[in-house]
């Protein structure tokens, strides 16, 4: 995924210039992102000439292509190839034009993409063009970026990420910049990716801002302001509210876990990628096994996020905690050891045995401290011995790590839009759904109405 990013970066990198002298322009509403004329790339084009391309980007809804060609013959066909940055397959589109021998065609492009396109997404494409005598001419490929118009973005490059924000007090960014610095570094050496592929952050400043950009929400969970963040592993992409330094830290780590996985790994279970994301957040507050362990699931049910807030509440917990233990009670290299299994394409059984000697049902058991000479750890902040999780719940911190682990799972939902599921197993889950997750909740007596 990440190499096939990086191999398209160089040819992209004129779009890319322009887009982003573009994103800087004070201008409401639409303008242009990319106008190029096109070289051929098939010596079978015959009289066949492109005489303008365009992609207008007017969000939300609108990433209008048009392309202009003139040829001998009357020009009868032609197909926009795309696909979305970090995806492998191709689509296609016929956009709409009279055929002629100098035509202009035009085409909405979200109109093809079925579903939620985020922004800050960037859709590679490049045309076909097909005359009456059957010469055929292929334009090179180009890019452009699914930018959030509205606002007049900056940018700030921090190790990998490079971050995208907009009415943020120079003296915030600054801060927040400098604790992400020690926080990516931090990142990189644990997952030994030095250095990591590039990743791209995007921060809102408003909440109603937010609503035309994020994944769509339940009306309970928008009401509760639940979900702060989304990271899109395949896009290497995340979105995100406020210019927090732990919303960041955690939507990084996920995108920087994957990177260490690869492509060689099983799928992560949920309880080990969102427990290292909140482990590296270091505003997370962790409890101790013996703490959680009579009012969380077993670890082994633990691959993906149950659907209720109050589940929700329970599964993060549980999934910091057993990270956290596993990582201070044993040692980094220890679980440098374990991640590089996992890239491997071992299971966490095999993974955890081979480095560690027990396996899932093992490491939760001297999690809860039921194991012999295994005696769970400490709780890491004085007065954390009978946590809230209710209030953890109404957190920032809890809504972003819900977002967090909704990031796999969109990215797989737009993906889908375009090609074929990797793993056709992995399903949409119901918790992945956000229609589906809590509104048999909201009947007035949950605890998380308040
Ligand atoms: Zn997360």
């Amino acid at each position: 995924m990440l190499q096939s990013f990086y191999s398209l970066i160089t040819a992209r990198i004129t779009a890319r210039t322009t887009l982003r002298r573009a994103v800087f322009l004070p201008l409401a509403g639409a303008f242009i992102v990319a106008l190029s004329t096109v070289s051929s790339l098939s010596a079978a084009g015959g009289g066949i000439e492109v005489v303008a391309t365009g992609a207008e980007v007017d969000f939300p809804g609108n990433v209008d292509m048009s392309l202009t060609a003139q040829g001998d013959a009357d020009i009868v066909e032609v197909r926009l190839f795309y696909r979305i940055v970090g995806s492998r397959i191709w689509a296609y589109a016929y956009p709409d034009f009279e055929p002629s021998n100098r035509i202009t065609a035009r085409l909405n492009l979200t109109g093809e993409v079925s579903g939620y396109l985020p922004p800050g997404a960037e859709v590679e494409y490049y045309y076909e063009i097909t005359d009456s005598e059957g010469n055929m001419l292929r334009t090179e490929p180009s890019v452009v970026e699914y930018s959030d118009t509205r606002f007049d973005w900056e940018e700030i490059e921090i190790g990998p990420l490079t971050l995208h924000y907009y009415d943020q007090p120079d003296s915030r960014v600054r801060a927040v910049t400098r604790s992400l610095e020690f926080d990516l570094e931090r990142l990189q050496k644990l997952l030994h990716l030095e250095p990591a592929g590039k990743i791209k952050g995007i921060i809102y400043s408003r909440r109603s801002d937010t609503l035309a950009a994020f994944p769509r929400q339940s009306r309970t969970t928008t009401e509760q302001q639940t979900f702060q963040g989304f990271a899109f592993q395949e896009l290497s992409l995340f979105l995100g509210l406020g210019m927090n330094r732990g919303l960041i830290v955690h939507e990084a780590a996920h995108l920087l876990f994957g990177q260490a996985m690869g492509d060689g790994a099983l799928s992560t279970p949920a309880w080990l990628d969102e427990g290292f994301a909140s482990y590296m957040d270091p505003s997370s507050r962790v409890y101790s096994g013996n703490t959680l362990s009579s009012r969380t699931n077993p670890l082994r049910t633990m691959n993906s996020v149950t659907g209720t807030p109050h589940a929700i509440g329970a599964f993060y917990q549980k999934s910091l905690s057993v990270v956290a233990f596993l990582i201070n009670e044993f040692g980094e290299p220890d679980f440098q050891q374990f991640i590089a299994q996992l890239r491997r394409g071992e299971t966490v059984d095999a993974s955890l045995t081979n480095v560690y000697g027990f396996n899932v049902d093992g490491l939760d058991a001297r999690w809860a401290g039921e194991a012999p000479g295994a005696p769970a750890p400490a709780p890491s902040a004085p007065g954390s011995g009978n946590p809230s999780l209710i209030l953890f719940f109404n957190s920032w911190l809890l809504g972003g790590l819900m977002l967090l682990v909704l990031a796999a799972v969109s990215i797989q939902f737009v993906a889908s839009k375009l090609r074929p599921a990797r793993n056709p197993e992995e399903g949409l889950q119901p918790w992945e759904d956000p229609d589906l997750w809590d509104d048999d909740q909201d009947d007035g007596e949950g605890p998380y109405e308040r």
